[in-house]
């Protein structure tokens, strides 16, 4: 069994990169819902994720990435989803896109597919990304088929006995899932409703 510690994010930098250098997966605070996080590069520990969760591995992960440049190395970015990136990142938004063959992201994160689903958080994950220097993959900090997390107690409850850290930034500020889009043929896809509202995505895009 191991031991779960939590700590408040002014203390947590240094633990959660040593951890996560190490292959570790450890729940960390975002904007949606807590996330369970691992270095998407490394196999071992997104094979951690999926089996901390009890999550198929046809069900790919969210690749979170801190800055435009991180996520133009991992992704092809048509004009339009530029420009959702541009409009909403850092925020809750998904964009799936073509995945670069030389990316470096482990094949489980997507599940073997040619896409790849990018977000880029705010707050404590963004820095805790670029401080690592890779993309986290990190699906929401909870049992597959149970709800997702939005404290770090809730985090702990479920999920204490298999990893080492969560890092607690209290209750997440928008505390639903992101929004995850696809733009397919010149057009849209809505593959989740979540954080950012389609009204608003329609208002930039000019698409429904
Ligand atoms: P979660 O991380 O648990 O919030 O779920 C991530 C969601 O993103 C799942 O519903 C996946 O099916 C979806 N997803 C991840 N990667 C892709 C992809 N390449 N294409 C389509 N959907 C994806
Ligand atoms: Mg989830």
């Amino acid at each position: 069994m191991t031991i779960c510690e939590i700590l408040p994010v002014a203390d947590a930098q240094d633990p959660a990169l040593a951890l996560l250098r190490a292959g570790q997966v450890i729940a960390i605070p975002t904007e949606t819902v807590y996330g369970l996080a691992g270095d998407a590069t490394n196999g071992v520990a997104v094979a951690r994720i999926f089996e901390a969760k009890g999550r198929p591995r046809f069900n790919p992960l969210i690749a979170h990435v801190a800055d435009m440049s991180m996520a133009e190395s991992i992704g092809i970015f048509d004009p339009l989803s530029r420009k959702l990136a541009e409009a909403f990142w850092p925020g809750p938004l998904t964009l799936v896109v073509a995945l670069r063959p030389d990316a470096g992201i482990h094949p489980l994160v997507t599940a073997g597919l040619s896409t790849i689903a990018l977000r880029m958080p705010r707050g404590f994950g963004a820095g805790l990304i670029a401080a690592l220097g890779r993309p986290l993959a990190a699906p929401s900090a909870n049992s597959s088929g149970k709800i997702s997390a939005t404290s770090a107690e809730a985090v702990r409850a479920d999920l204490g006995e298999k990893i080492p850290l969560v890092v607690d930034a209290g209750a997440t500020p928008v505390g639903l899932e992101s929004t995850i889009l696809k733009v397919e043929n010149g057009g849209l896809r809505l593959l989740r409703p979540g954080g950012v509202p389609a009204e608003e995505i329609e208002r930039v895009t000019g698409r429904p």
